[in-house]
């Protein structure tokens, strides 16, 4: 009896699917000199570390999503390798071969693998793989062989390659931005794979890309002209036979063959239908190609209009320093003027790692002066000589419990500082925070965290472009776009384009 009881528990735990997990995020900026090295992912690995598979329910990613809707499905989940950092510039050779080299090295380990899900960005870029998430899928793909059903995450802002089409067998990217449907994508994506073990469905995909450069700054899919085609790509996904839709706008730091927006649709078996309704889709896109216009005020214009509003606070969101975009994180173009304009009650944050230094130094209540942002390499603006005290020193971790951009929960940017800066008054205060790790700004939490309280003030620089609404919207009075100078300038014809391939429109376009 006990053999028998043990044989047949034997044959129930064959009987569930054993899926490997891999994730490996990078947005890598191709136009920031600054290099991405190993030391700036975060990085877990190991098939034994059971404790990452915990870690990764408590978040709002698409990991979060293959974890919850794998556990739903009865799948042996094994975790193989995590890795994400900050966007900023290309990833170094050895990072990338260290991060896929893992992976790849802990799937081929797997006796009786079932499937395979993988959470990838889609805009990595390094040296030798300008398309370096294609690289990723075509060594897993190898490592696997053709029949291992293989299903692909990316982020909204993916570059996509057809090839990556052809080496999965079911890729589908975030529908949103600001990206808050991350956790759901990653549900979609492990229900489609369980559905294929189950040999329900026979995923067939196509890609169609649009050959116009989508404008981040028209990349907010709650308004339009991207709102309604997004809103057709999600009621595509409630018809017959579709199993994702996914349109992704793509991202325009990137000098790669595949920049700019791309269409993917799964069917079950319908190939003919997935090419024709993502032709659909994307035809939907050039007809809109004409309203992608860029009319962004100067950091002077935005600055002496939000001074002028009549409420507040006023966010002028600081594109060409759009941190989540891989920028430098301490370009002063709004700062300056700020401090030129003498605004009072307005809230900058930056990434000076010298200052934070220095205001430890001094202590908290003492003076601070020193020029601050406009270091890195890669910056284009100058620093900026700020005359103040040190208000408060932090650790620099916070947690984001809501579903923001990104489904990031546990934040670090490093240590910090809190100036009360020149041009204070008791009942409004100007206050910079210095940070030692570049920090996109997807959660108040970061201000919050340093005792700073958004609603409090009229100017909250904020450097991002769409991303940052999830958390800025319920707050602020007023969003303003800004034409700042950086990597990450919105105007594309800042930038030189050398692998791009020939005849996407937009690509050249210049500020009206
Ligand atoms: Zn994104």
């Amino acid at each position: 009896m006990r053999n028998y009881v043990t044989l047949a528990s034997m044959l129930a735990e064959r009987k569930r699917h054993q899926v490997a997990l891999g994730s490996i995020m990078h947005e890598s900026n191709s136009f920031n000199c600054q290099p991405t090295g190993l030391s700036a992912f975060h990085f877990r690995r190991g098939s034994s570390d059971q404790s990452m598979l915990a870690d990764w329910r408590t978040g709002n990613s698409e990991v979060t999503g293959f974890v919850e809707e794998g556990e739903r499905c009865g799948f042996q989940l094994i975790p193989t390798i995590y890795a994400s950092a900050t966007p900023s510039g290309p990833v170094t050779s050895a990072a990338f071969e260290a991060l896929t080299n893992e992976l790849v090295g802990s799937i081929v380990g797997l006796a009786n693998l079932d499937g395979v899900l993988l959470a990838l960005h889609g805009a990595m870029f390094t040296e030798a793989f300008p398309q370096a998430d294609e690289e990723i899928v075509r060594r897993v793909r190898t490592a696997v062989g053709k029949r291992m059903p293989l299903v692909v995450t990316h982020d909204f802002h993916a570059n996509i390659s057809p090839a990556v089409v052809e080496l999965s067998d079911v890729l589908l990217t975030y529908q949103l931005n600001p990206h808050t449907d991350t956790r759901q994508r990653g549900i979609r994506a492990a229900s489609i794979l369980s559905r294929m073990l189950a040999g329900e469905v026979r995923p067939r995909q196509a890609i169609v890309k649009p050959p116009v450069l989508w404008n981040i700054v028209h990349q907010n899919t709650s308004e339009e002209p991207l709102h309604s085609i997004t809103a057709a790509s999600i009621a595509l996904e409630n018809c017959p036979g579709v199993l994702a839709a996914s349109v992704a706008c793509g991202y325009q730091y990137n000098d790669v063959p595949y920049v700019g927006p791309s269409v993917v649709v799964v069917t079950d078996g319908d190939a003919d239908l997935a090419s024709r309704e993502a032709q659909q889709l994307a035809d939907r896109m050039m007809a809109q190609r004409d309203r992608i216009q860029l009319c962004l005020p100067d950091a002077a214009k935005a600055v002496a209009d939000a001074l002028a509003a009549d409420r507040f606070p006023v966010a002028l969101f600081d594109v060409g320093d759009n941190v989540g975009g891989g920028s430098t994180a301490d370009e002063t173009a709004l700062l300056d003027e700020l401090i030129r304009q003498n605004a009072t009650g307005w809230v900058v944050a930056l990434h000076d790692p010298q200052g934070v230094a220095q205001a430890k130094v001094s202590g908290v209540g003492e003076k601070f002066e020193s020029p601050v942002g406009g270091q890195s390499s890669s910056s284009f603006t100058q620093p900026v000589q700020i005359r103040g005290v040190v208000r408060s020193l932090h650790q620099g971790t916070f947690l984001e419990p809501a579903v923001r951009h990104g489904g990031h929960r546990h934040w670090d940017m490093g240590n910090c500082a809190v100036i009360e800066c020149q041009g204070s008054t008791r009942e409004m205060m100007n206050l910079l925070l210095l940070t030692s790790e570049r920090c996109s700004p997807f959660s108040l939490h970061q201000l919050i965290s340093c005792g700073i309280y958004p609603e409090r003030h009229k100017i909250l620089v904020v450097k991002g472009t769409v991303a940052p609404r999830a958390a800025y919207e319920p707050v602020v009075a007023k969003i303003q776009l800004v034409d700042t100078p950086g990597v990450t300038s919105a105007n594309p014809a800042r930038f030189k384009f050398h692998r791009a391939r020939p005849g996407i429109c937009g690509l050249d376009l210049d500020l009206c």
